[in-house]
């Protein structure tokens, strides 16, 4: 019942038309965003469930269009895909992030990871872990305190090449997770080969984690698994405390909702440091 809508088929209608000159709005004003300095970036903080502390958080992208005014990552990450602006624009995402979490580090307020979403496109891209180095060593920030988080589509579509890529990744000393997880179809033979450090519980199966003897099975199988495997778990989508304490029970190590915040902008994100860390 998670999916829906998957063969439902479509017509040409007035209202195709309008959807389709949105879309070929939304495309040209993207190619003129970054210039005109319209993306920005909230974070969410990532929560230890055994100390309860904030110990990362991850960058989500925000697009604050002149007439449109916010407009979410779901309506235009995908076309920024299909156009290849998300080059540019995921370049941007690393840098912004890194130089955020650097400048967080200098205040004092805590060595926390940040991690930022890769796309396929960046993920193939040949400059890519030269790009990272890069950004690492221009903001100052060491790899250790940035964490990609990769889908499993995204490294299943050429194991032998992602392996390759995932350690020239981990040579550098960023943290790799794999986001989503239990949603794609990865084969476990192979997760045991990629160097991750984490795997990341999909809301969808968090969601209803009390209610669905199905999804609590499965989340608790991604437990066991990541920590047979030596990885970090996360859970994200956590929204209530019954929730939290059914992963808790379970030995997750992490968790990322709701329950404890929305993705926030930075001025936020200090004060939540401030509230909750003591810093
Ligand atoms: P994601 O990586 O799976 O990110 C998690 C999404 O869940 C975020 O949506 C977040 O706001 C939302 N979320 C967090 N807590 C909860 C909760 O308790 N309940 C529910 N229902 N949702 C929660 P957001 O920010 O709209 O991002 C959507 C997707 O867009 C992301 O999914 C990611 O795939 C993509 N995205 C966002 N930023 C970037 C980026 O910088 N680069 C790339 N390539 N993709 C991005
Ligand atoms: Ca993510
Ligand atoms: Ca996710
Ligand atoms: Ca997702």
């Amino acid at each position: 019942a998670k999916q829906s809508g998957r063969d439902n088929y479509q017509f040409y209608t007035p209202a195709m038309n309008a959807q389709a000159l949105e879309r070929l709005r939304i495309e040209g004003d993207l190619r003129i965003a970054l210039e005109r300095n319209e993306f920005l970036l909230h974070y969410q903080p990532k929560i230890n469930l055994r100390s309860g502390r904030i110990v990362g958080m991850e960058a989500l992208i925000r697009w604050n269009h002149p007439e449109l005014g916010m407009v979410s990552p779901a309506r235009f990450i995908s076309l920024a895909e299909e156009t290849g602006l998300i080059l540019p624009i995921g370049s941007w995402v690393i840098r912004t992030a890194c130089e955020q979490v650097r400048a967080w580090q200098e205040a004092g307020l805590g060595n926390m990871r940040v991690s930022v979403n890769l796309s396929v496109r960046q993920f193939v891209q040949k400059d890519l872990v030269s790009s990272i180095a890069k950004v690492l060593q221009e903001t100052g920030l060491d790899a250790d305190f940035l964490e990609l988080e990769l889908t499993e589509s995204l490294v299943m579509t050429d194991v032998e090449h992602a392996i390759g890529i995932l350690r020239e990744l981990k040579d550098l000393g960023v943290h790799l997770s794999i986001d989503d997880f239990g949603t794609g179809y990865s084969s476990l033979s192979y997760l045991k080969k990629f160097p991750i450090d984490v795997l990341k519980i999909d809301k969808s199966f968090v969601r209803d984690i009390t209610l669905d003897a199905d999804d609590a099975a499965i989340t608790v199988s991604i437990i066991s698994l990541a920590h047979s495997l030596k990885l970090h778990v996360i859970a994200e989508g956590v929204e209530t405390e019954e929730q939290l304490s059914y992963l808790r029970q379970h030995g997750c190590d992490e968790m990322q909702g709701y329950l404890f915040s929305p993705p926030v902008p930075p001025e936020r994100f200090v004060e939540l440091l401030q509230e909750k860390n003591d810093t």
